[in-house]
């Protein structure tokens, strides 16, 4: 494979990870962005400097590439569908991403698969909203089908005056209302699947949200061996059902009765798997390149009991105080990624640190203490 290169569509902190675990297995990358200096490009070989959207930036991108993989799921897919007649090699597919690239089109693929989902109903009008709050009742959620992320893209009602308010924050997308979920965890499954069809399944982490952003995630998750199997079979299933090659994010709900239900799907590496690069011998990242360049996966192994990550968020608008964070001194087992973001943001995500440990206490209180020591 020396010698060979990948095209990442998207270089943020997704394209970056991915990078250096490309450069390992000895691919050369180069990254399409739109943002000069993207954190992928402090990395990459090369970056363009193009729209996903954009057929031509895509054509561009694959002249100089043998693989085409994604950091983000919005690639124009004539391009992809042309660079794949060209003999390039694209993961996942432009088929794969159709379908979840609307979050509305995802879930009708989930429902059709016997796969649990919150019921969920297409939303054309204010009227409409009112009329499906009879059926599902209050709180329940107004989301965008397109482009959410984050949360972005989302809105709680939670009675009949925040109709208006929702249409007007979510105004200029295409909406669709799910039913409130009364979950009492977030679960991720982050599974990996070659083209052979076999796949690599990291242990269920639970994630926590606060502001509809994902702020730590615990692995493995606290919860039953039941329930563990169960997350992992409904992962399994999916990538299955989607035949998806490239490592795959399962965002799942919990709920009291010990009920899972799938609340979105990744087709790619996710922040709930940022850990695996210190956790196991071979990361979501590695196995995600290992598996779009038909490179045989490693026997997962872990590194420890327990990991515990803290996405590093901005909390102001300025510029990043890069300067003062190459010189936190961390202890063993404790690790700090700068994505090299030269702006930050509220809510930005700028970095993050994952902390080792033999239980999930002792590196959660190690966690807290290096996240404090942090500034960005
Ligand atoms: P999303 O961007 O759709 O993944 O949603 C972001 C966050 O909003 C999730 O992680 C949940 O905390 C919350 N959320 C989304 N959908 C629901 C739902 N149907 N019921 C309850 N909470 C939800």
């Amino acid at each position: 494979m020396k010698g060979k290169t990948i095209g990442i569509v998207g270089g943020g902190q997704l394209g970056k990870m991915l990078t250096d675990s490309a450069h390992k297995l000895g691919f050369k990358v180069v990254v399409l962005d739109p943002t000069p200096n993207s954190p992928a490009s402090l990395v990459a070989d090369k970056q363009i400097i193009g729209d996903f959207k954009n057929k031509k930036d895509i054509l561009k991108l694959g002249k100089l590439c043998d693989f085409i993989t994604f950091e983000i799921e919005s690639a124009n897919p004539e391009g992809l569908k042309e660079l794949i007649k060209k003999g390039k090699i694209v993961h996942p597919s432009p088929e794969v991403l159709k379908i979840i690239n609307d979050k509305f089109r995802q879930k009708i693929f989930l429902n059709e698969n016997d796969i649990p989902v919150a019921p969920f109903a297409i939303i054309e009008s204010e009227i409409d909203c009112e009329n499906q709050a009879k059926i599902f009742g209050y709180p329940f959620l107004l989301k965008a089908r397109f482009g959410a992320y984050d949360g972005r893209g989302n809105f709680l009602i939670k009675s009949k005056k925040d109709i208006n308010r929702g249409f007007k924050k979510l105004s200029g997308s295409i909406l669709y209302a799910e039913k409130f979920v009364p979950f009492v965890k977030e679960l991720s499954v982050v599974c990996t699947r070659n083209k052979k069809g076999e796949i690599i399944t990291f242990p269920v982490v639970e994630t926590i949200h606060k502001n509809n952003i994902c702020h730590i995630v615990r692995s493995p998750a606290p919860i039953s061996s039941k329930i563990e199997k169960k997350a992992e079979t409904i992962a399994k299933e999916i990538i299955n059902k989607l035949k998806g090659v490239g490592t795959f994010a399962f965002e799942m709900f919990l709920t009291k009765k010990g009920e899972i239900f799938i609340n979105e799907i990744a087709p790619r590496v996710h922040n709930s798997g940022h850990h695996s690069i210190e956790a196991f011998n071979m990361s979501q990242f590695e196995a995600h390149i290992r598996a779009v360049t038909g490179m045989p996966f490693m026997k997962l192994k872990s590194n420890s009991k327990s990991s515990v990550m803290h996405n590093i968020l901005g909390d102001r608008r300025g510029k990043a105080f890069h300067s003062q964070n190459h010189k936190i001194k961390t202890g063993p087992l404790e690790y700090v990624h700068i994505y090299g973001k030269l702006e930050t943001r509220k809510e930005r995500k700028m970095g993050h640190i994952t902390v080792l440990g033999n239980s999930l206490k002792q590196a959660e209180s190690k966690a807290k203490n290096l996240r404090k020591r942090i500034k960005i």
